[in-house]
Order: C-alpha cells, then sequence, then structure tokens
C-alpha cells in the first residue's frame, strides 16, 4: 500500500528484529505514518532529488522496548521516521530541514563531521502543535550515556 508517490507502508513497518509483531496498526496510526511522508519523507527526497532510505518509522510498544527506545517515543504513535539520504550528508539534511519544514521534533543522531553518512536524522511531524524543537544527540566517550544538545551542533 502506497502512503504517498514514493513511500510504502511496509516501509515504515519494516524491522530487523523478525520475531517481534509490529502490529497492530490503527488507521489513525497510518494516518500519522502517512503525515510523515507527506511533511517530511516527500520534502527531503524532492529537495535532494534521491531516494530516502527509511531506518524506522512505527514501532509497536514491543518492538520499541526490544531496541531500547524512549518510553515515550513518537515512533509509537507514528509520528516519527528514522531515515537517511545515500549520498547526503545527515547534517545538511537536519540543516535544510530545521531552515524548511514544519516539524515537531528534529534530532540529528550520532553525526560525526566529515563522516557523512554517520547517524542518521530523526523527525516528527503531528498534525497540530508542532514544536519546531531541535536537537543534537550525541554519545558521551566515557559512559556511553546519550545527551541530547539543544540545537543542531555540527
Ligand atoms: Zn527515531
Amino acid at each position: 500500500m502506497l502512503l504517498t508517490p514514493h513511500f510504502r507502508l511496509s516501509e515504515l513497518l519494516a524491522t530487523s528484529h523478525k520475531s517481534i509483531d509490529n502490529w497492530p496498526v490503527t488507521p489513525e496510526t497510518i494516518q500519522k505514518l502517512r503525515y510523515c511522508c507527506i511533511y517530511i519523507l516527500e520534502k527531503v527526497r524532492s529537495k535532494f532529488g534521491r531516494p530516502v532510505t527509511v531506518n524506522s518509522g512505527f514501532r509497536s510498544p514491543a518492538l520499541n522496548a526490544k531496541i531500547g527506545g524512549s518510553k515515550k517515543s513518537q515512533h509509537m504513535q507514528g509520528e516519527a521516521v528514522d531515515f537517511e539520504v545515500p549520498g547526503v550528508a545527515n547534517g545538511d539534511i537536519c540543516r535544510w530541514i530545521k531552515a524548511n519544514l514544519v516539524h515537531d521534533q528534529l534530532i540529528l543522531e550520532f553525526y560525526t563531521q566529515g563522516a557523512p553518512s554517520s547517524g542518521w536524522v530523526h523527525c516528527s511531524v503531528v498534525p497540530t502543535g508542532n514544536r519546531m524543537q531541535v536537537l543534537t544527540a550525541v554519545k558521551e566517550k566515557q559512559s556511553g550515556k546519550t545527551t541530547y544538545l539543544p540545537g543542531l551542533h555540527i
């Protein structure tokens, strides 16, 4: 099932954890996933002129727990997508989204400058009340703990 011209529902449900049931998805969740496609993924694809690789879209609570996602993860509502555009630096994608797209929360995750494909982009959008929040996730060298810094650190 196509959600928008270039994105299938199956891409937004895919997981490498085959043993976990990443279902059911309610009609409301599917509608939210469609928002992600319309307002984030299609816009990014059209701006950079390249296909987008979706790493993670919807996550059932079981899947989210398995991968250690945040307890309030917007992935569980179908409101967030993790993605990359092969050939485009994740930092450049985030810079463009921050300046041009309505979004709820944009996170540049574990990106290293000079390594274009390091990390990934997390972006969420909701029907109303988007916060336009921008964060950079970094892993502390000593503890391995994740810290979220306000703004884009690139
Ligand atoms: Zn994410």
